[in-house]
């Protein structure tokens, strides 16, 4: 198997005050290879984006990882200086997230941003910055890019910021891009032209993707192989095709069937009951219990690991 780009080792993050200990990534394992697309899936609250944050050394302050590694291509992130960290950020390891204003500078042109990155990352010449700038703009959409270098980001539009965002993601040819529910505020049609983008630069490169999404269709499309987290666990991870074909947890089951699907008719949708217990109220036992139709007396008693059930399918249920 060829090296990993990303591995990510028992990771557990926490929120913290004086008085308690919040977790809310709980043990994670898993890893990306060369020219993957891993969709990291689930509801609001389970853990998905702090993961993200968590790889990225992002994590607000409140928030830090208590155990565990990622290593990107071998090399440790927890415990990185910030300026060794800032280094590979953005150069090799870029991430794009759903409100591109949450890291658009309000009072710099989009010029003035694309270009930093490029010359800090790259150390190319301004006039060659600037160039490489317009071939990004051109490259996800703005047939006129310096009239758009020029511009404030609050004088765009949503769908047109995520896109400047995508071209400063790219723009340093990036290994690893995590994209946190990029396309979530966009409207369909510019969905479509980032998702198009996106796996356009997968062809061309060696580029990874952590795709973080609660979307199952965005997955389908997108993703070779799914990441199922529930109350900050993984509860299953298997290949795209088999978590459509036989999901085994019920969790992924309950998410696949509230998702719209066309087949000539439109089929009926069931949600899941309830919602994600909040971190620190989760109950003993299985955490999806209180929300699983299956649950039985073992499942209150004992919390399931996550073990193989097939070959590459591994599911965190104690019936699977
Ligand atoms: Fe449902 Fe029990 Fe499986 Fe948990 S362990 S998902 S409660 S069947």
């Amino acid at each position: 198997m060829p090296e990993a780009i990303l591995e990510v080792k028992s990771l557990r993050t926490v929120f913290k005050d004086k008085h308690k200990e919040l977790t809310v990534v709980d043990g994670i394992d898993f890893e990306i290879g060369p020219n993957e697309v891993v969709a990291l899936v689930g509801e609001s609250g389970c853990g998905k984006s702090m993961t993200s944050l968590s790889i990225m050394q992002l994590l607000p302050r409140s928030a830090e990882i208590a155990e565990g590694e990622v290593r990107y291509r071998g090399r440790n992130l927890v415990g990185m200086k910030n300026k060794e960290m800032a280094k590979l950020r953005g150069r090799h390891i870029s991430m794009i997230f759903q409100e591109p204003m949450t890291s658009l500078n309000p009072v710099l042109t989009i010029g003035m941003q694309l270009t930093e990155s490029i010359i800090r990352h790259l150390g190319v010449s301004k006039v060659e910055a600037d160039t490489r700038a317009d071939e990004w703009l051109k490259r996800v959409g703005f047939p006129e890019p310096a009239r758009i270098r020029r511009e404030f980001p609050h004088r765009l539009s949503g769908g047109m910021r995520q896109r400047v965002m995508l071209a400063m993601a790219m723009s340093c040819r990036p290994d690893l891009l995590i994209a946190d529910e990029p396309t979530t505020a966009l409207d369909v049609t510019i969905q479509a032209q980032v998702l198009d983008l996106i796996r356009e630069l997968l062809k061309e490169s060696d580029m990874s993707v952590l795709f973080i999404t609660h979307d199952l269709g965005v997955v389908a499309e997108m993703a070779t192989r799914v990441i199922v987290m529930y109350a900050g666990q993984i509860v299953e991870t298997t290949d795209v095709r088999s978590l459509f074909q036989k999901p085994m947890h019920p969790y992924t089951k309950g998410l696949l069937n509230s998702t719209p699907r066309m087949k000539g008719d439109i089929e009926k949708l069931i949600p899941i009951a309830g919602s994600v217990p909040p971190a620190g109220m989760y109950p003993p036992g299985c955490r999806f219990a209180d929300r699983c139709p299956l649950a039985e007396a073992v499942c209150r008693a004992e919390a399931p690991q996550l073990r193989e059930v097939v070959p590459g399918h591994r599911v965190r249920c104690h019936l699977a």
